[in-house]
């Protein structure tokens, strides 16, 4: 399996000059590049090839533009490989070859956002406490963990507050663990981050509610300077600090938390949720963006991949919230703001998280159902048993899939 490995890494000015000027050619390349299929899909021709694109925007062009020339070419090729790749990625998304979210189809690249150029094959070297790239020179890297294998390229980042990056791509073997025989349901939520269908809850920092205030002065205070001006670059950079530490606390959260699980437990339930709907809900969203249950979810996978473990999702209509996790009966739809109800049918207490938990896991890992037909009954009777009821006998319920709920 692939892993990505990202270090820090600490160019100096001058080196920080020309990482700025290949960023700026590898956007060059990009921009002029897309504008260009861009031109040929409305006057109803095909996009060109990668090899077309590499002739009349990096060949071509470098015989008229000298500056194109004091650039690595290798980044350059591999911003048009990146088009070509983006654009597979958008036509086999709309013709139904690859599933998932929805794929967006190339866009301009800004010179405010994040800026990255890639190298490969043997045009970097690795070596004990710097990076060597062409055109560039040495610089100092931070290893902050071993390189897992060589990796065939790297990718040098720069973020929006200015901090410097190399990634790489490299193989690594999963490291599988021996069986728990433990298995988890997960139900996320916004009062508790995650409720695990053992009982357990799990709150999450929220760091962007926790900077709210500050966030807001800073916003405010870079809407008054002067676009462009020196007091703008510096309150922009203040907002952009401001916003990565606050991605960087949730991650490292996430992080944490998805590996604990993944080591913990053979199999992981999660349920699906619509986020990008729900985002738009706009009284959550602010919430919601502030869990990252997307980002849970990604690494969750990505490291139960990792050590052999089970990853399922089951679909968000699944009526895990309504059902009684003892019994099975259908209590019916509850609003948001009830945290606790009692089973009409077997008298049960619900904690309404850790009941859902608990029927998410249920769909994937069945305790006891077997399922008979009635002679009498046309209908198929689904037949739940159970350990113990609240009045502490055991019972048997049967009940008709039909009924109303
Ligand atoms: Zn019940």
């Amino acid at each position: 399996m692939k892993a990505r490995y990202k270090y820090r890494i600490y160019p100096n000015n001058i080196q920080i000059v020309k990482l700025n000027q290949l960023f700026g050619c590898c956007r060059y390349v990009w921009n002029n590049a897309l504008s260009h299929c861009h031109q040929l899909y409305s006057s109803g021709h095909k996009k060109p090839s990668y090899v077309d694109l590499t002739k009349q925007f990096i060949t071509q062009a470098k015989r008229e533009l000298i500056w194109l020339k004091e650039v690595a070419s290798t980044p350059l090729q591999q911003s048009l490989k990146d088009l070509d790749q983006a654009y597979k990625n958008f036509f086999d998304r709309c013709g139904g070859k690859r599933k998932g979210i929805k794929v967006k189809p190339p866009k301009f690249k800004s010179r405010k956002s994040r800026q990255s150029a890639r190298f490969v094959g043997a045009n970097y070297k690795v070596e004990q406490d710097k990076i060597y790239l062409p055109k560039i020179g040495k610089i100092k890297v931070v290893w902050s963990r071993a390189l897992a294998s060589k990796s065939s390229s790297v990718t040098i980042i720069r973020d929006s507050a200015n901090r410097y990056f190399a990634s790489f791509v490299v193989q690594t073997n999963a490291e599988y663990l021996p069986k728990s025989n433990n298995s988890v349901g997960i139900d996320l939520g916004i009062s508790t981050f995650a409720t695990l269908s053992n009982g357990a809850k799990i709150l999450s920092p929220k760091p962007l509610k926790n900077n709210l205030k500050k966030l807001a002065k800073l916003q405010r205070k870079f809407s008054r300077t002067e676009k462009g001006s020196n007091r703008w670059e510096k309150a922009r950079l203040k907002v952009s600090k401001l916003h990565t530490r606050i991605k960087d606390i949730r991650t490292d959260f996430l992080h944490k938390l998805s590996t604990k699980l993944a080591k913990e437990y053979d199999t992981i339930v999660l349920e699906d949720l619509n986020v990008s709907g729900m985002v738009k809900n706009r009284k959550l969203s602010k919430a919601i963006s502030d869990l990252g249950w997307r980002q849970f979810r990604t690494l969750t996978e990505a490291k139960c991949k990792k050590y052999g473990r089970e990853f399922r999702v089951i679909d968000r209509w699944q009526p895990t919230s309504q059902k009684c996790s003892h019994c099975g009966f259908r209590g019916g739809k509850k609003e948001l703001d009830v945290r606790e109800w009692t089973c009409l049918n077997c008298g049960a207490v619900h904690d309404r998280d850790i009941n859902a938990a608990v029927n998410i896991l249920e769909i994937v890992q069945p305790k006891t159902k077997v399922e008979i037909i009635e002679e009498v009954a046309e209908i198929p009777v689904q037949l739940s048993l159970f350990e113990e009821v609240a009045d502490g006998q055991r019972s048997i319920i049967l009940k008709t899939d039909t009924e109303p709920t």
